[in-house]
């Protein structure tokens, strides 16, 4: 007992005095030199590496300058780190980092980020942390991001493995196993969603993606798009009539759970500008303007969807003028849209607050009704141009409400995106009643990038880095929104006895 109380004492003035906490798995260095690892320590809760290991891997030299900080060489060009500061002068341009760099016991340590998005940029090399993942992409490595879903299907069961981008597959069926090798240089593997007693474990190595077999035999049968290559794994568990299986050919993609349209099926995305024209939103104390800054910021967010996810993106408004909230719901339903984001800034009248926030629509007790009896009815939705649209969904006003465990997911990946751009923890996500949202028929969304009341987000939100930063975070959340499967729905929940009885 003493000896154990001895140790927490000791532990406790250790963590006090340093903050910093062995054990994190290694990072995984992916480069055109193979594999090899990195060891990682936590800091403040965010993965550091020593410099001295990462110059390794990419050309760099360290020196500490005379103010307590830290000067680090690649290729002729310098970053200079200040003492306990989380931002670093990249050749001159500022880079915000999720914490400051940090001097342990003779080795300078700093955020993976600094590698990624200061020393990466500097050393003429594509450098990427996948962080999920724990990988290190250093070059132009084929790193997919692979992702899994289980579920049951009769007795047996369907594995379907998306790589994306698109790899060549290989599958090699064995008698307690199925194999899919992958034709890359790692894997960024998300954590597998669902699950059936046909299957058993899912192990990623290397660059094989194995799934055992609890039971029953399978076929496997890949097809390529050119978003992603597809391996469905179908399962025929004892029990289930042969002539069953046979009928439902193994290409055929998944049977849709409900009439939402599946997120990998996303081909439009709509980005609402907030404001325009004499709605000028929010005015910072240096003349920035809301409407400005969400219209710059949607312009970005569309060229940057269109080149990297391949989908059309639709903007409420392309230019300075008005647009009521009817109509940029109507744009979006009209442009059958798969996805919603509305842009704005925050505004405060303490000038302190900061940081950005996620809303989803909150429903009120008439929404949740609405929700339970979704998809019960068809109606018609008044779309852009006058004239109707038939979809089989409820009051024009409430069409969000189905859509909202969609939306929140959303809202949950942007928040989680922008843990590290915005250098704190992630922001928070609250569902709100937002009329902007609740007439849209997709999963949606409202963003507010910061305060604009905030003199330093006002100076921050007019920087090239920062708008980036923004775009990015967006980038990540939709892309995972699209390409990671959704958990599967949950039971329709029952009305609450209070409301059957009456
Ligand atoms: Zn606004």
């Amino acid at each position: 007992m003493r000896a154990a109380a001895a140790t927490a004492v000791l532990l406790a003035l250790l963590l006090t005095s340093l903050a910093v906490a062995q054990g994190p798995a290694p990072i995984t260095v992916v480069s055109s030199a193979g594999r090899r690892t990195l060891p990682a320590t936590l800091v403040n809760g965010q993965d550091y590496v020593a410099l001295d290991d990462v110059a390794a891997f990419l050309p760099l030299s360290v020196r500490d300058d005379r103010q307590g900080g830290v000067v680090v060489s690649v290729r002729g060009r310098s970053i200079v780190a200040p003492r306990d500061r989380a931002l670093v002068s990249v050749d001159g341009r500022v880079v915000a980092l999720p914490g400051p760099l940090s001097r342990v016991a003779n080795r300078w340590l700093a955020p993976v980020d600094f590698v990624s998005r200061a020393v990466g940029p500097l050393s003429e090399q594509r450098v990427e942390y996948r962080r999920a993942s724990r990988l290190l992409v250093i070059g132009m490595m084929r790193v997919p991001r692979v992702t899994t879903r289980v579920e049951p299907a009769g007795t047996g069961a369907r594995v379907t493995i998306e790589i994306a981008p698109p790899a060549g597959v290989m599958a090699v069926t064995e008698a307690d196993r199925v194999a899919v090798r992958i034709d890359a240089d790692a894997l960024d593997v998300a954590p597998v969603s669902g699950t059936a007693p046909a299957v058993g474990q899912v192990r990623a190595d290397q660059t094989t993606l194995t799934v055992m077999l609890a039971a029953g035999d399978a076929k496997a049968t890949a097809t390529t798009s050119d978003q992603a290559a597809r391996v469905v794994i179908d399962i025929t568990a004892p029990g289930q009539a042969p002539e069953a299986a046979a009928a439902a050919p193994a290409t055929a993609p998944p049977p849709p759970l409900s009439p939402i349209p599946a997120a990998s099926n996303v081909r439009t995305i709509v980005v609402d500008p907030g404001h325009g024209g004499d709605d000028t939103g929010v005015k910072g104390a240096g003349g920035t303007l809301e409407k400005q800054i969400t219209l710059d910021l949607a312009k970005r967010l569309k060229s940057v969807l269109e080149a990297r996810l391949g989908v059309r993106v639709v903007l409420t408004r392309d230019d300075d003028r008005a647009v009521t909230l009817d109509e940029r719901t109507a744009t979006a339903n009209n442009a059958k849209g798969h996805m919603f984001v509305s842009l704005h800034m925050n505004a405060s009248p303490a000038p302190s607050r900061t940081g950005p926030a996620v809303f989803f629509m909150r429903l009120d007790r008439e929404g949740e009704d609405t929700r339970r009896q979704a998809g019960a009815q068809a109606q018609a939705l008044p779309v852009l141009g006058g004239g109707t649209r038939v979809i089989e969904t409820i009051r024009w006003d409430l069409a969000q409400a189905r859509h909202i465990e969609e939306s929140q997911r959303l809202a949950a990946l942007l928040a989680g995106a922008l843990e590290g751009p915005s250098g704190t923890t992630a922001p928070p996500v609250q569902p709100a009643p937002l009329r902007v949202l609740a007439g849209l028929d997709m999963p949606a969304v409202l963003f507010e990038m910061g305060y604009l009341t905030s003199p330093a987000q006002e100076k921050g939100a007019a920087s090239d880095d920062a708008r980036a930063a923004l775009v990015q975070a967006v980038y990540d959340a939709l892309n995972r929104f699209i390409t990671e499967p959704a958990p599967a729905p949950a039971a329709p929940a029952p009305a609450p006895p209070a409301r059957r009885r009456r």
